[in-house]
């Protein structure tokens, strides 16, 4: 099976604040919009590349691309961190909207990479996906109020996700008992990483070309 979309990696520079850096293994994802309609996924990186700022988010995503501009493994400032250790422990990821975005392309890529973090860390979508909102309601709406210019809830976004995690969860569950009935097994090494994120995307590509995966840490 081919991977439904890409992910383009395209980090801002280290040096700005708002990549604080940090190599942890990531425990949920936070569910983000931008609160700024028509800032595209592009427009965003380049704003987030050019000075220090208090915030940052690690992935924007618009009709056009999904952009992960500070690796998941390692810390961004998108949650207050006196209400929430979303900071430490969350991706962070922004929904790009507005008139001139569409919202269904957007929206559709906003699902399934939530799907394919889910299924990258093995998460429950309706334990391990926060919206903003449920982690600061007194200061936050999003994306609610991206949502519901478009007739989506909260609830409605986790059954989507839920949904498309079935997708990829299928056909591992086939390969798995292709192998198994074959009796006996020859492993196959792809890779070694010092970075967790960089062995679970390898990962991700090579179960989505049909392999059962396996990482190993030594
Ligand atoms: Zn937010």
């Amino acid at each position: 099976m081919k991977e439904k979309y890409q992910i383009t990696n395209q980090f801002i520079k280290k040096e700005w604040k708002q990549r604080p850096g940090g190599n942890r293994r990531p425990r949920f994802a936070v569910a983000h919009d931008t609160g700024n309609p028509n800032s595209t996924a592009q427009q965003n990186y380049d704003y987030f590349n050019s000075r220090h700022l208090e915030a940052s988010a690690h992935v924007f995503i618009d009709d056009k691309q999904i952009l992960e501009v500070i690796p998941l493994d390692e810390k961004a400032w998108h949650v207050r961190s006196d209400v929430s250790d979303a900071n430490e422990w969350g991706i962070g990821v922004e929904l790009c909207y507005g008139p001139s975005i569409d919202f269904n392309k957007a929206y559709s890529r906003y699902v399934w990479f939530f799907a394919y973090l889910c299924e990258m860390y093995q998460w429950d979508p309706a334990r391990n996906i926060k919206g903003h909102f449920q982690l600061d309601p007194k200061r936050r709406t999003d994306p609610l109020n991206c949502f519901h210019q478009y007739g989506k809830t909260f609830p409605f976004f986790i059954e989507d996700v839920k949904y498309e995690l079935k997708k990829f969860v299928v056909n591992q569950k086939e390969f798995n008992e292709q192998v198994t009935g074959e009796g006996k097994l020859y492993k196959v090494q792809i890779g070694a990483f010092s970075s967790r994120e960089n062995a679970e995307k390898l990962s991700r590509k090579a179960k989505a070309a049909g392999f059962a995966v396996h990482i190993d840490f030594s």
